[in-house]
């Protein structure tokens, strides 16, 4: 019987949250531990970390780990890795912590603890360490120089923002991961362990099972994208960011309910599995492309579903550079260590009039007049401001639901569009 693909890594799922016994046991340790106030991605990622997310990661980088991924896209251990998953600290905090002594990891906005970490190294970043990470993680082809990428990278770019406000010192070491938040009861029925989504491929008999990322409301296009999948895979995991997201975005209950509505009556439902995971965005273009294709290997899919600028924002990224730096990153030849989950690459899809169809620039020969250029920003926009939305954008019921949590709305938030309006 064909087998899904294994976990990133070669170790299998590397899960470090505890449960039982030993979680009981832990939590009751952790009360006495020096705490340390975590920020919403770190959290985030350690979540992700505990549930075998992020094989074969068990713990945060160490300083060799990040320059290995910034530079080359590899751990120390010559392991494919994309972004940094770091945990900051300030120096205050940091004074009182020495290698070897353990911590827990505190969750500021409800004083949950979430980890306890064994701290194996204490190492500085400075500014121009930062500075660093963001031109290797951020730099895209919309801003090939670093004077370019700075003139608005620290305006307009909330991954930049996040990264150069991070405290000084950084921790490395292993975490047993206590709590996943309140993402298994807020989600029920959509927030995922990878364990849980390879037992349901598993049992519909899938191997080849793409992943299709969504942080917006799933619109049209999405839908085509989502059903080519399933024209040459066996099943398509529709997998939805509930982390935290930039003001202005649409909350995660609301897009799952778009998705509900649009699988009920569009959709095979025996070939579409819809989860949810804990991660906020980055916002990093194509190196997020890869984070993407990495944990939804973990989470049993061995293709990652990449349109036109998946995780992009503003104008910072090429169209297509989240496919093509498929094609340049490393392929370490250790059994385990290179990314097997592959890009499913799909050009700019859209309505197009003349081909009374879904259709690609691959596809379509007419002209813009005759499209309906589909973008989650625009829709947004447009749902926002009250104005009509253009038919083909989006499916009724889809629209309708997306009306009322506008209707609802006390704060509108203006949303920005830019020349190259980001979907995904
Ligand atoms: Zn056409």
């Amino acid at each position: 019987m064909a087998k899904l693909v294994e976990p990133h890594g070669g170790k299998g799922l590397t899960i470090c949250l505890l449960e039982g016994a030993k979680l009981e046991a832990e939590k009751k340790k952790a009360k006495g531990l020096k705490k340390i106030e975590i920020s919403q991605r770190v959290k985030g990622d350690l979540i992700m970390i505990g549930i075998g997310g992020f094989s074969p990661l068990t713990g945060f980088m160490t300083k060799a780990d990040w320059k290995g991924v910034c530079d080359d896209f590899l751990l120390a251990d010559g392991t494919f890795w994309p972004v940094p998953v770091t945990l900051d600290v300030s120096a205050d905090d940091a004074g009182a912590i020495s290698k070897g002594d353990e911590i827990a990891l505190v969750d500021p906005k409800n004083n949950e603890i979430m980890a306890t970490m064994k701290v194996t190294e204490k190492w500085a970043m400075s500014d121009e360490d930062k500075k660093y990470e963001c031109e290797k993680i951020f730099m895209g082809e919309g801003t090939p120089t670093a004077k370019e990428f700075w003139k608005i990278a620290k305006e307009d770019h909330p991954g930049v923002q996040m990264v150069m406000n991070q405290k000084e010192i950084c921790l490395a070491g292993p975490v047993k991961v206590l709590s996943e938040g309140n993402y298994p009861k807020k989600y029920a029925g959509i927030y995922q362990r990878p364990a849980e989504s390879r037992k349901i491929f598993e049992k519909r008999g899938w191997s080849e099972v793409a992943a299709l990322q969504l942080r917006n409301p799933m619109h049209r296009s999405h839908e085509y994208l989502a059903k080519i999948a399933v024209e040459v895979c066996d099943g398509v995991f529709i997998h939805s960011l509930v982390g935290n997201l930039k003001a202005g975005d649409i909350p995660a209950e609301v897009r799952v309910k778009c998705i509900d509505a649009l699988v009920k009556n569009y959709f095979m439902e025996e070939n579409v599995v819809q989860g949810g995971y804990p991660l906020d965005m980055r916002y990093a273009g194509p190196r997020e492309g890869l984070l993407h294709a990495t944990f939804r290997q973990n989470y049993g899919c061995s293709r990652m579903i990449i349109g036109r600028d998946h995780a992009g924002v503003g104008d910072f990224y090429g169209m297509f550079e989240a496919q093509t730096i498929f094609d340049k990153i490393p392929t370490p030849s250790e059994p385990g260590k290179a990314l097997l989950c592959t890009p499913l690459k799909i050009d700019w899809t859209f309505y197009c009039k003349k081909c009374d169809g879904m259709a690609s620039l691959r596809t379509c020969p007419h002209g813009k007049s005759d499209r309906v250029l589909l973008s989650g920003t625009m829709l947004r926009k447009g749902l926002s401001e009250g104005t009509e939305i253009p038919d083909h954008f989006g499916r009724e019921e889809v629209l309708d639901i997306l009306r009322e949590y506008y209707a609802g709305l006390t704060e509108k938030v203006e949303i920005k569009t830019h020349s190259a309006a980001t979907g995904q």
